[in-house]
């Protein structure tokens, strides 16, 4: 048995199988093959095939009713890849023509085949790169019996232990399956951990060495409350553990009460508190958890599934339904927020040298002009719904909020002069996430309808600290000095102008965070819905005027751990809840 620290990214514990994902390569060996083995070869071929294709038919059974539809329309496009008589004799021709062994003639033919499409103009054409070369990795394991599982593909519920698995693979993962995660990459904000927190699946990051130490199949413990990870646990360990389990539950269930209250303190503040969503879908959960509306949603996860990107209608019809479910409460939905750790699948060449400080956000909503209008489009156009807020993501200078104003208003003027009915008042708003735009928030204040800060990307580029790096995520300090004025600067230049603040970082499921953000004197709170139940107790049980207080005795230490632990040991015991 051994017992490893990692950060904890996403709450809960899981005691299973371990499935180490490691990002294989597939080494091709290429020959000759005699003439008379050639028909020999392309059976191989018709085998790998038709077994690829059977693999992706027995997903779709068995995620029945879980996939989303943007997950059933991969799979069924590479079904329709596979059978696709075309792409197929591209192969066969380069077999015949060779004289070479399938492995190779696939290899290569798929290889020149993305090649081609990549110097296509033929915008649809290049983003089926990412599916061909999935598709040559299915049958070049199929054709290599190499037993390629990913994400999507899983036979048995386990706990993925991989070095890092990029949103992109958390996405399609199979979630009836994954039910732990442990990486040793990543951070609490990295976008990995919060798709972990949004399906509640336990996940620790930052695990060094896991992957040498952890076996394939071995017996694992996720503990993403505390951050442990214990590998072969023995027989005493399990059974703490399983009465953790019970106990965790007790609470949970516990906390339900408060799940269709108001968050409002008993001397009469009230917080607004909201759901951060990353997919669609979970809207349907939103109205039962009790919350205010949806405070962010993440509309960069419905856009790296490449068919929504530029369709304008297949986005319409997903705002629409977003607002109607929320049954006129607000759905603030931010604009496509890609770069970074997200990527769409034709993200330029990807070769940047510092994807965090390149081009992200807004930077490139504004040169990718075509996704932008596209997507403003939709979403006025679904304004009529529900009600819509609509905020633009990283926005760093006054030049480039003015930009984007500016292309909302064209949208705006086009879809009317179009006959469109639309919500011409929707409240248009900014992330507060870029320490320049903090400095300058007052000026900013005067031009948007209301803040919402980023903490997660605020803590990282207020701390230089890429948030996705475990060796720097001691450096992740919601109440350093530096951030706790940031967020007070936000929050006094909302209050000068009169317009509402939130925050929806992952500061915002922080119990000890909402106290001090409470205090700052902060309007909405937006988080991933599983905490929301545990922030309404918080609240309903520290009064305003003592909220205030502590911000008072805070914001004079010198030092984020003294502030940390000064706060613990004031609330510690006040809500029953671990801290
Ligand atoms: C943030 O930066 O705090 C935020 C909410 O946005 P994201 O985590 O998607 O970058
Ligand atoms: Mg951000």
């Amino acid at each position: 048995m051994e017992t490893l620290k990692g950060i904890p990214a996403s709450p809960g514990i899981y005691i299973g199988k371990a499935f180490l994902y490691l990002e294989e390569k597939i080494n091709i060996t290429r020959y000759k093959v005699e003439p008379d083995r050639i028909k020999n070869e392309l059976e191989r071929l018709d085998k790998a095939f038709e077994d690829a294709r059977n693999d992706l038919e027995n997903l779709k059974v068995v995620n029945s009713g879980i996939m989303t539809s943007g997950e059933s329309f991969l799979v069924d496009t590479h079904i329709m890849m596979l059978s696709d008589p075309d792409f197929r004799s591209k192969i066969d021709k380069y077999l015949k023509k060779y004289k070479v062994n399938a492995e190779a003639a696939v290899f290569t033919s798929i290889k020149e085949y993305i090649g081609e499409l990549s110097l296509s103009s033929n915008t649809y054409a290049k983003e089926r790169i990412s599916d061909f070369r999935d598709i040559a990795r299915r049958v070049l394991g199929k054709l290599t019996s190499r037993c390629l599982r990913n994400l999507t593909s899983l036979n048995e519920e386990c706990v993925v232990v991989s070095r890092d698995i990029l949103p992109s693979d958390a996405i399609v993962m199979d979630k009836t399956k994954v039910k732990g995660i442990v990486l040793e990459a990543g951070g609490r904000t990295s976008h990995t951990a919060i798709i972990a927190r949004a399906f509640g699946i336990p996940a620790v990051l930052g695990v060094p060495d896991i992957l040498q130490k952890a076996n394939r199949d071995c017996t694992i413990i996720v503990d993403g409350y505390g951050g442990n990870v214990v590998i072969d646990p023995d027989k005493a360990t399990i059974e703490a553990y399983i009465e953790n389990i019970e106990k965790n539950h007790e609470i949970a269930q516990s906390l339900r009460r408060y799940i269709q209250k108001v968050a409002q303190t008993d001397d009469g503040r009230r917080v607004f508190i909201k759901a951060n969503i990353e997919f669609p879908e979970e809207i349907e959960n939103v109205e039962a958890l009790g919350t205010d509306g949806v405070g962010l949603f993440r509309s960069e996860f419905l856009l790296m599934q490449n068919e929504y990107q530029k369709d304008e209608e297949k986005q319409f019809a997903v705002y629409k339904k977003l607002l109607e479910r929320a049954n006129g409460q607000s759905v603030t939905v931010r604009t496509l927020d890609i770069g970074g750790d997200k990527m769409l699948a034709d993200h330029g060449d990807n070769s940047e040298r510092n994807p965090l400080l390149g081009w992200r956000g807004i930077r490139y909503s504004l040169t990718e002009q075509d996704l932008f209008i596209c997507q403003l489009r939709a979403l006025y156009r679904a304004s009529v719904y529900g009600s819509l807020k609509i905020m633009f993501p990283m926005i760093a200078t006054m030049e480039e909020l003015e930009e984007a104003l500016k292309i909302a208003a064209q949208v705006r003027s086009s879809l009317m002069e179009e006959g469109y009915k639309i919500n011409e008042d929707v409240p248009v708003g900014m992330m507060m996430e870029v320490p320049s735009a903090v400095l300058a928030a007052d000026a900013f204040a005067e031009k948007v309808a209301f803040f919402s800060i980023g903490s997660n990307d605020l803590i990282q580029y207020t701390m230089a600290m890429d948030r996705g790096n475990e060796r720097v995520a001691y450096l992740y300090q919601p109440f350093n000095p530096a951030i706790l004025r940031l967020l007070k600067m936000v929050i006094d230049a909302g209050k000068k102008r009169d317009i509402s603040v939130s925050v929806c970082g992952e500061i915002a499921a922080d119990p000890l965070s909402a106290i001090v953000l409470l205090g700052m004197g902060i309007d909405e709170l937006s988080m991933s819905s599983q905490s929301i139940s545990v922030i309404k107790k918080v609240i309903r049980n520290v009064l305003y005027t003592e909220a205030k207080e502590t911000v008072a005795e805070i914001m004079d230490m010198d030092n984020g751990t003294k502030i940390y632990n000064y706060l613990r040991t004031k609330y510690n015991d006040r809500f029953g809840i671990y801290l």
